[in-house]
C-alpha cells in the first residue's frame, strides 16, 4: 500500500474503527489488507472531532478567505458542519434531486460567496466534481477542497487543483490466487454491508 500519513493520523483513523487492517474479501472478489468502513467516521463523534481538528488546522494554514463550508449529503454533512463550526463559517450541503446535485432552496446565502468543499473520502472525485458544478451555478468561488481520506494517493486533481487530505493512500487488491495474505494462511474476513468498499 502506498500510504502517506503521519502516525498520529493513522492512529486516529484506527480509533474511529473506520480504517480496518487485516485480510478482507472485497465486493469485487479481490482480497485486501485494508478496509474502510466509511459510516464509522460519524459513529464515534469524539473520534471524528479529533480528525476534524487536524483538518481545520490544515484549512487555517492555507490562509484562504472564505464564507462557507460546503459538503455533499449525507455522510460528509456531519464532518463539514463541524469544520464550519470550528472555523466560525457558514455551512451548506448539496444533495441529489432528480439525479442532479443541488442546494436546498433555503441556502440563499451561498450565492456569490466563497466556499471550501469538505468531503469524507475521495475515491474517484465524482461527487466532489458535482459539488463544484453546483457551486459554479451559484457563482461561488472555490477557496479549497479537502477530504479526510484521499484514496487516489494524491493523484486526483479536481478543477486542476490538488485535494487536501489527512490520509492519502492507494490500497492494493489481489486476486485470491495471488494474495500474499492467503499464502500466509491468514483468516479471510468478509466485511458487512457498506456503501463504499475499497
Ligand atoms: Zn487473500
Amino acid at each position: 500500500m502506498n500510504l502517506n500519513a503521519d502516525k498520529k493520523v493513522l492512529a486516529l483513523f484506527k480509533d474511529s474503527d473506520a480504517l480496518l487492517q487485516g485480510h478482507f474479501k472485497l465486493t469485487s472478489g479481490k482480497h485486501s489488507e485494508w478496509y474502510f468502513e466509511k459510516i464509522r467516521l460519524i459513529d464515534k463523534p469524539a473520534a471524528l472531532e479529533k480528525l476534524v481538528d487536524l483538518l481545520v488546522e490544515r484549512i487555517r494554514a492555507a490562509g484562504k478567505d472564505f464564507d462557507y463550508v460546503v459538503s455533499p449529503a449525507y455522510g460528509a454533512i456531519a464532518i463539514g458542519f463541524l469544520v464550519a463550526l470550528k472555523l466560525g463559517k457558514r455551512f451548506a450541503f448539496t444533495q441529489r434531486v432528480d439525479e442532479k446535485m443541488s442546494f436546498r432552496a433555503g441556502f440563499t446565502g451561498i450565492d456569490g460567496s466563497k466556499a471550501v468543499i469538505v468531503e469524507d473520502i475521495l475515491t474517484t472525485g465524482g461527487s466532489i466534481n458535482e459539488v463544484v458544478d453546483s457551486l459554479k451555478l451559484r457563482g461561488v468561488e472555490i477557496a479549497g477542497i479537502y477530504v479526510l481520506v484521499d484514496r487516489t494517493a494524491g493523484e486526483a486533481l479536481i478543477e486542476g487543483r490538488p485535494v487536501g487530505s489527512l490520509l492519502s493512500l492507494k490500497v492494493e487488491a489481489f486476486e485470491p490466487d495471488a494474495c500474499p495474505f492467503c499464502r500466509k494462511g491468514m483468516a479471510l474476513t468478509k466485511p458487512g454491508a457498506s456503501d463504499k468498499k475499497i
